[in-house]
């Protein structure tokens, strides 16, 4: 079931709270994209796993780190910082190393191989065609609770504001979450992940755990 989006936002945790059991044995270093969005609630819920996490502003910062979050918030924004910063190449190639790479919202608009709009230009990492705002305007952001495959301990609690939607989705994408008219809102192509919504605005850190959990085993302290 679908409800507007809660006013009060009571799922937001209380400061520093990390809920039993989200304590993850990290050795592995995640870079946030932190040009514009959400970065640092992303940050915040890596910390609580005990993951060591760098906030990426320049392209020499993606060589230090095993894998990569795009947070969500204005992808056109985001795109034109990025070319600012001399960050696509460097980006696409920090993707094409097989490093672990998860966009959020705005973050997977810009992974998306093709976009139903003409802007931003997306990086063209994953086999997905996208429509910006595919629900609908602000007022037509929702909440709903959502069941990921790989994701354990009961359904997800996910918050879609101005969220993208997964027009089609290639051969090799596979469909974690769909919302109940079918629609697929969590994808993943091997080391490449994807979600319309912000698993990082709720205090679960399960999502961000599964995506940790992507890393190869032995990935650089
Ligand atoms: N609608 C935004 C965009 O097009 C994405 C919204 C979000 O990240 N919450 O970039």
């Amino acid at each position: 079931m679908r409800v507007p989006l809660l006013r009060g936002r009571s799922w937001l945790p209380e400061a520093g709270e990390v809920r039993p059991n989200d304590e993850v044995t990290a050795t592995a270093t995640v870079g946030v994209l932190a040009l514009q969005g959400d970065f640092q609630e992303h940050c915040t819920a890596l910390r609580g796993l005990g993951v060591s996490v760098t906030e990426v502003r320049r392209a020499d910062q993606l060589d230090a780190i095993d894998a990569l979050i795009i947070p969500g918030g204005e992808s056109t924004s985001m795109a034109k910082l990025m070319d600012a910063y001399g960050m696509r190449v460097p980006l696409q190639t920090f993707a094409a190393s097989g490093r672990p790479t998860w966009g959020t919202c705005a973050g997977l608009i810009l992974l998306a191989s093709r976009l139903a709009e003409d802007r931003p230009e997306p990086l063209g990492l994953m086999d997905i065609a996208v429509q910006r705002d595919g629900f609908g305007r602000q007022v037509d952001s929702f909440e709903t609770e959502l069941d990921i495959a790989g994701v354990q301990g009961g359904p997800v609690h996910a918050v879609f504001i101005r969220a993208p939607l997964i027009l089609e989705t290639g051969s090799d994408v596979q469909t974690l979450a769909s919302l109940a008219d079918g629609t697929a809102v969590v994808v993943r192509q091997g080391h490449l992940l994807a979600s319309a919504f912000h698993p990082e605005l709720t205090g679960d850190a399960r999502m961000h755990r599964y995506f940790v959990e992507m890393l190869p085993v032995g990935a650089s302290p």
